[in-house]
């Protein structure tokens, strides 16, 4: 039965590399029909808080990396928080000590500092002298009797270790560099190495699975678990996430946290699939996966020994794909936060009343999809479909120098008086049935339509007829297809633009 864990440690939101660490070790599970566990450790409590490990774990519901066991839902394994496992740990270390394979250590910080400096002026690295390593148990007794402070270390008595690990082979350390290194410091704080060789074993993990930041500290570990006599879990050591710079992915790099992606409207389906692909590929050209499709095509073995870098336009490019995949009506739903938080919003231009008109309002953000890389970006192109700038307040009225090019060609005024005729002719036929302009729209077929009779009656074309209305209209060169826009806006709405532009612009 395969058991892995994600641990990290509650102490900021959650990074990317962590959450492709966790990912890998989920999808593993998943495969295997085992299970997934959180575990929070959190010894570094001037470091460590709830706020953080709350984010955290609402990080991994939203990426769906739902855990079987943890600090929320609990389980036989737990507690699932280091600091409340105290207890089990003193236990271990009672038990190493009995046994002669730990030993107090009564050297003082400032002894073990000045040994350390004293190597150094000679260019050599420091070892522990083991000034303590063979006290005898009575001298022992009495020091702490007397309230000596202590810390408590393992006799290391290999001079090699070998880790086995399923990505790397087998990697072999010399001891000597950490011979009889702490595993309790003097305050009582059991030291990461120690704890987390003994949760593994407790949490019964049989493989874990992390970044290889952690290679250097696994020989410590495996001496940890040979001095309680538990067995060896397996071992993945998966590769670091680089920025472009080849540096270690960080925040200078700029987004780098979960919380991050996902508040720039980056979908969970698509920064599960681009990480997925960090140092793991499925040895074909193919690159888009959902979850259920990652837990059948991952496999840990093959996962990659070389570093992959983060590149955040990649991630924008699966990120609109995904966008362009959803059904409207997901698209819809998942858009409405971002469209709440833009300044079309904010400044009254879209209001709750239009959002409510769900189809037109889905239709709207149809014809602006294709724009789109992240859901953050959607305030951006709805300007044209709830503003005209001139007309709307708040709104820079300055034009671009092609749309004023297109407003001085000698047709323009024939063109916008003539489609504003037009609408008006339909909406006093509209209006001879009781609706009001805000309410009547046109299709796009009568678009056309309409401007065939413009084209007739003004002489212009191709151009000079297209551009001409999309600037009276919009007040901009560029943006949403004509059809599209000239059908979601009311006629209303649109009778008013053109008076605007003629009245101000020609
Ligand atoms: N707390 C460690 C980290 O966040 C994880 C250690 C481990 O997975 O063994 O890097």
């Amino acid at each position: 039965m395969v058991r892995v864990r994600i641990a990290p440690s509650p102490t900021g939101s959650l990074h990317v590399g962590n959450a492709r660490t966790a990912l890998f070790n989920y999808l593993f599970a998943r495969q295997n029909q085992g299970t997934f566990i959180i575990r929070m450790e959190d010894t570094d409590e001037a470091r460590s808080s709830r706020e953080s490990e709350t984010s955290m774990l609402q990080d991994f519901q939203w990426m769906k990396m739902d855990s079987d066991e943890g600090p929320l839902q609990g389980g036989n394994f737990g507690p699932y928080r280091q600091t409340e496992r105290l207890g089990l740990y003193n236990k271990y270390t009672q038990l190493l000590l009995n046994n002669n394979k730990a030993y107090p250590c009564f050297c003082s910080a400032e002894h073990i500092q000045e040994q350390r400096e004293q190597k150094r002026s000679n260019n050599q690295p420091y070892r522990y002298d083991r000034a303590c390593a063979n006290l005898d148990a009575d001298t022992v007794a009495k020091r702490i009797e007397q309230g000596e402070s202590y810390a408590v270390r393992l006799r290391t008595t290999q001079e090699h270790v070998v880790v086995h690990d399923i990505i790397r082979g087998d990697i072999q350390f010399e001891t000597d560099s950490f011979r009889d290194f702490i595993i309790v410091r003097p305050d009582g704080m059991p030291v990461y190495n120690y704890v987390v060789a003994m949760d593994d074993h407790l949490m019964e993990i049989t493989h874990v699975i992390r970044g290889d930041d952690h290679i250097s500290n696994t020989p410590k570990q495996v001496l940890v678990y040979e001095a309680l006599g538990f067995p060896l879990p397996k071992f993945a050591h998966i590769p670091m996430i680089l920025g472009k710079d080849q540096a270690k992915l960080s925040k200078r790099h700029g987004d780098t946290t979960v919380a991050n992606f996902k508040e720039k409207g980056f979908l969970q389906e698509a920064l599960i699939n681009y990480l997925a692909l960090l140092s793991w590929s499925p040895k074909t050209e193919r690159e888009f996966f959902t979850m259920d499709e990652l837990i059948q095509e991952f496999k840990l073995e093959s996962v990659s020994k070389s570093a992959a870098v983060f590149d955040v336009e990649k991630l924008k490019w699966m990120n609109g794909n995904y966008i362009r995949q959803m059904e409207p009506n997901e698209y819809y739903k998942r858009t409405l936060d971002f469209v709440r938080a833009s300044e079309l919003f904010a400044n009254g231009h879209i209001s709750e009343k239009d959002i409510a008109d769900e189809e037109r309002f889905t239709k709207i953000l149809l014809t602006v999809r294709d724009n789109l890389e992240t859901l953050m970006d959607v305030g951006q192109y709805l300007q044209p479909f709830f503003t005209m700038p001139g007309l709307t307040k708040g709104i820079n009225a300055e034009l671009s120098t092609e749309a004023k090019e297109i407003l001085e060609l000698p047709t323009s005024k024939d063109v916008l008086e003539g489609f504003l005729g037009e609408l008006k002719r339909v909406s006093n036929e509209n209006n001879a049935d009781g609706n009001p302009d805000s309410d009547t729209y046109i299709d796009a077929q009568t678009y056309k339509g309409l401007t065939k009779i413009v084209q007739k009656s003004s002489g212009a074309k191709g151009k000079a007829l297209f551009m001409t209305i999309r600037v009276g209209i919009s007040g901009e060169h560029k943006g949403p297809d004509m059809a599209e826009l000239v059908s979601l806006l009311s006629v209303g709405s649109m009778i008013d633009r053109l008076r605007y532009t003629i009245a101000n612009r020609l």
